[in-house]
């Protein structure tokens, strides 16, 4: 299991031992329905360590469901996910515990809503999860959500509550409180659509900052700029499969797939 930096920056992901460039996650021909609505039609991607992945594509592809579905909002119906060093997660079968409990521990997610406390101040939302969830300690649950919201600029915050934060700064502690789990995977679900504009940038910092320090996510957006200037891989999603994939220097200037093109001559 991760074990904290130890006395570095709070902002650096969590030190393994695996090789830098050892595949993190793995998902094979993932399905999943609501209904008579095939939502995921089998989705296959792998994640490195280290490494940006981003989900772009119109609204309804299925974005936030892969998204789900890596960390157990959603069982899919079918197909498969992997975490290095963990079992092969078959969903094709009842999941046993230990699966549910592999896929909550490797991954946190930052929700498009920041999905706060609102009767817990700011360091009581992000200690929550350590403490009750993981055992930590309580002093030093206390003292590493801290030093990480020191580090992205809300320190004078922590014995706030969410209502009094700007939706820029919830979002925010909404990132502390993923990163305060310490998991594997940060899943970002369309992070700053809620927002209003001027407080986007802020957000995309703190994200980009995370990406700089070595972090491993996955993020759903429709911010363009952050996915090219972020990411180590672009999936195109539409029709719940994905079209297109690639480095973002090829996917935005020169796509290979015309339902690729038709989406980015639309939003760009
Ligand atoms: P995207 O993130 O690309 O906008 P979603 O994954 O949110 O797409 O949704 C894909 C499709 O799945 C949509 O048609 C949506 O209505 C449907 N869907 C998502 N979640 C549920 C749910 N919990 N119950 C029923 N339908 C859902």
């Amino acid at each position: 299991p991760p074990v904290p930096p130890s006395g570095g920056d709070p902002l650096a992901p969590p030190q393994t031992g695996s090789t830098d460039a050892s595949v993190l996650l793995s998902a094979r021909g993932i399905r999943k329905s609501f209904g008579t609505n095939e939502v995921l039609r089998g989705i296959d991607f792998s994640v490195r360590r280290g490494e940006v992945v981003t989900l772009i594509g119109p609204s309804g592809s299925g974005k936030t469901t892969v998204l789900r579905s890596l960390n157990g909002l959603e069982t899919p119906d079918g197909g498969e996910l992997a975490f290095d060093g963990g079992p092969t997660i078959d969903f094709s079968r009842p999941l046993a515990k230990a699966d549910r409990i592999a896929m909550r521990d490797r991954s946190a997610m930052v929700f498009q809503q920041h999905n706060l406390f609102p009767h817990m101040t700011v360091i009581e939302n992000v200690v929550e999860g350590p403490i009750r969830v993981q055992r930590v300690p309580k002093a030093q649950a206390l003292a590493e959500a801290s030093a990480l919201l020191d580090r992205v600029g809300l320190a004078e915050k922590r014995d706030a509550y969410p209502f009094e934060l700007s939706g820029g700064q919830q979002q925010r502690v909404g990132i502390v409180r993923a990163l305060a789990l310490k998991p594997d995977l940060l899943l970002f679900d369309e992070p700053t659509s809620a927002l209003d504009p001027e407080l986007v940038g802020e957000v995309l910092h703190v994200i980009k900052e995370l990406a700089d320090e070595g972090w491993t996510m996955v993020v759903v957006t429709h911010e363009l700029a952050f996915a090219r200037q972020a990411a180590h891989e672009v999936l195109f999603m539409d029709g719940g499969v994905i079209v297109e994939r690639g480095a973002p220097g090829q996917i935005f200037t020169n796509p290979r797939e015309e339902r690729t093109r038709r989406f980015l001559d639309r939003i760009l």
